[in-house]
């Protein structure tokens, strides 16, 4: 999709929901639809705030979560324990690494008809779905990685080694 169709099919979401195009949406919404790696508001939010003055976090924060309300970006849960951002809304999967929280879109046509499960009985319905396969990146395997057991169910190994 060229960017010019990427922007409008934004206008065209606001649109239908009644919701005005301001400076700070445009900013964020392009700002993520540029990014592949899932960031979280504080990177969404250092990659604006030049762009825009006097911008603050909370500010960012909720341009956010309004697009997400719109249906322009998704939330996704990831292994650390921050919310990041998609603005990759078709059904598509992840590949997360365990040890650097790296969030990787795999798209397999093969895992978009999974059957549903039956949750009637829990009064949960399902809207949507998105698999996670864990393991360890390509970067991360390269810098001398830490083996698939040693971090497997070990929180500790991670935490201590993510701190820079
Ligand atoms: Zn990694
Ligand atoms: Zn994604």
């Amino acid at each position: 999709m060229a960017d010019r169709e990427r922007r409008s099919a934004f206008e065209i979401l606001c649109r239908e929901h009644g919701l005005p195009i301001t400076v700070q949406r445009r900013a964020v919404y392009e700002f993520i639809r540029g990014r592949q790696d899932h960031p979280t508001v504080d990177q969404v939010y250092d990659g604006v705030r030049d762009r825009i003055r006097g911008v603050s976090r909370m500010t960012v924060y909720r341009a956010l979560n309004t697009l997400v309300d719109v249906g322009a970006v998704k939330k996704v849960s990831s292994p650390g324990p921050t919310i990041r951002y998609d603005a990759n809304t078709k059904l598509h999967h992840h590949l997360v690494c365990m040890y650097c929280d790296k969030l990787i879109d795999y798209e397999d046509p093969a895992l978009n008809n999974l059957p549903m499960p039956n949750t009637r009985g829990r009064g949960f319905r399902v809207s949507d779905y998105s698999i996670q396969f864990r393991g360890i990146c390509a970067d991360c395997r390269r810098k001398g990685e830490p083996t698939i057991d040693r971090i497997r169910g070990s929180t500790i190994d991670r935490k201590r080694t993510r701190k820079k």
